[in-house]
């Protein structure tokens, strides 16, 4: 299998150098040259377990990793959730809560970063050469990185995060990882100005090659591909427990990352018959699927922070679809984004975007509301980013199609969240044991050449 660009200027390359190239030298996103089609092996994927269903799904894509290869890096990947089934699956009142929260973080992030780890460690491994991950985080995606590379040789991580502005918690996930190959750098600022030291650094091409400098954010294939296993298997539960013929999903989200992965497996033939878009007050993504428009907002911060996001970044691999794969109509739109701060597409003849979705938005009275109906109802605690994408279920029940809610984020990480929804806070080991943990963390201005020069000494 080999990837495009969603902006046709790049020959096609193979699977190992779609995931270490991560965005495409013309500035647009990766995509498989074809998807494949599924539906006749449904019935057989249907009988496996997590790891040998999302050893199927991902061989179809990672052609140039040999079969024995690619069983022990997923074996190696989800052999650090702490839960036999991975990602199961819990009937909560109307809906199947999908728990994608076991791994190490606690946040579903872990199901693609444990993966892309081990892959950037396996692919170093072949071809030699080392890697230095340069990344920004507000909170789960930092953790969730390190995590995922933490003790590999080849493989240094910094990341940066704003001083004193990360939740006390998800700080000390990301600063208690003692491993020699961790840097945690606290930059006196904003996570904004953390990322502008990102793209700049980045920004510097000869520094970028000189120091091998890449990055695990969200536009990387590998996580989309490994997410889509889990709508596969969440599916088949579903379907086996209801005896219903499709499925539906909520999907809490910020970058169209998650629900991304949905829409392929939708493609490639897996029976679901709606896409809930959730999302917060950041809705720049329920606009577009309810207006057609896709116009940038202020960002608001809200207490489902890792969905604060104005500019969707896994958006524009949807939008190639949605113009039927037309790669110069696809940059005309992403110009008018960038001219502009907006774009729109046509309804279709339903009023909507697109059929398989519909969309809403949980503001934060809904999403503590939610919290707490779901705990007093059901004896059940959702997570921020959860409580938002059930909320917006409910308001598009269905007869005929079980609704499969995903389950983003254990609600122990968002302590001050689940204290105002229901009065108390919920516990999970993991991070209990952080209270007292060692951590380390250097202090740093918000300074690329600062930040250039501590990379320097510390590759
Ligand atoms: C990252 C994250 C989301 C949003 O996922 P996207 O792929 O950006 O849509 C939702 N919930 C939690 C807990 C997250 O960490």
């Amino acid at each position: 299998m080999n990837y495009i660009s969603t902006r046709g200027g790049m020959a096609p390359i193979g699977f190992q150098d779609a995931i270490m190239t991560g965005l495409a030298p013309d500035g647009g996103l990766l995509l498989p040259e074809s998807l494949p089609n599924i539906e006749d092996k449904l019935g057989e994927w249907a009988k496996l377990s997590y790891t040998e269903l999302a050893f199927e799904v991902i061989r179809l894509f990672a052609t140039d990793v040999p079969d024995g290869d690619l069983k022990k890096l997923i074996d190696d990947s989800y052999a650090t959730f702490n839960h036999p089934e991975v990602a199961p699956s819990v009937e909560v009142g109307d809906f199947q809560i999908l728990e994608l929260f076991h791994g190490p973080t606690l946040a579903f992030k872990d199901v693609a970063l444990q993966f892309l780890g081990n892959l950037f460690g396996y692919i170093l491994e072949q071809r030699g050469g080392r890697l230095n991950i340069l990344g920004a985080t507000s909170g789960d995606t930092g953790s969730a990185a390190i995590h995922g590379v933490r003790g590999k040789p080849n493989i240094n991580i910094f990341i940066m995060h704003p001083e004193g502005r990360t939740s006390p918690l998800q700080e000390k996930q990301m600063t208690s990882v003692l491993d020699a190959n961790v840097f945690n750098l606290a930059v006196d600022g904003s996570f904004d100005d953390c990322q502008n030291i990102m793209k700049t650094t980045f920004g510097d091409v000869a520094f970028k090659t000189e120091h091998a400098l890449g990055s695990v954010n969200s536009v990387n294939w590998a996580r989309v591909l490994a997410q889509t296993v889990y709508y596969f298997y969440s599916a088949f539960r579903a379907m086996e427990k209801t005896g219903a013929a499709s499925v539906r999903f909520s999907v809490p989200t910020g970058n169209f990352g998650d629900i991304l992965a949905g829409y392929l497996a939708q493609r490639m033939g897996l029976p679901i018959s709606k896409l809930i878009l959730a999302t917060n007050e950041n809705d720049i993504l329920s606009r577009f699927f309810n207006s057609g428009v896709y116009g940038k907002a202020a960002a608001v911060p809200t207490i489902s922070p890792s969905m604060d996001i104005q500019v969707a970044s896994n958006f524009e691999r949807y939008l190639y679809y949605k113009v039927g794969r037309d790669a110069d109509q696809l940059v005309g739109l992403m110009n008018d984004f960038s001219a502009k701060g907006a774009l729109s597409v046509e309804l279709n003849e339903n009023g909507v975007v697109d059929d398989l979705f519909v969309a809403g938005k949980g503001d934060t009275a809904a999403t503590l509301a939610t919290i707490k109906r779901y705990k007093d109802e059901h004896g059940y605690v959702l997570d921020p980013h959860t409580a938002v994408g059930v909320w917006v279920a409910e308001n598009f029940p269905s007869a005929d199609a079980p609704t499969i809610c995903l389950a983003t984020a254990h609600p122990a990480k968002f302590t001050q969240a689940i204290i105002d929804a229901t009065g108390e806070a919920v516990h999970h080991p993991t991070l209990d044991a952080l209270a007292d943990a060692e951590t380390r963390c250097d202090a740093i201005a918000n300074d690329v050449e600062l930040v250039k020069q501590y990379l320097v000494e510390h590759i």
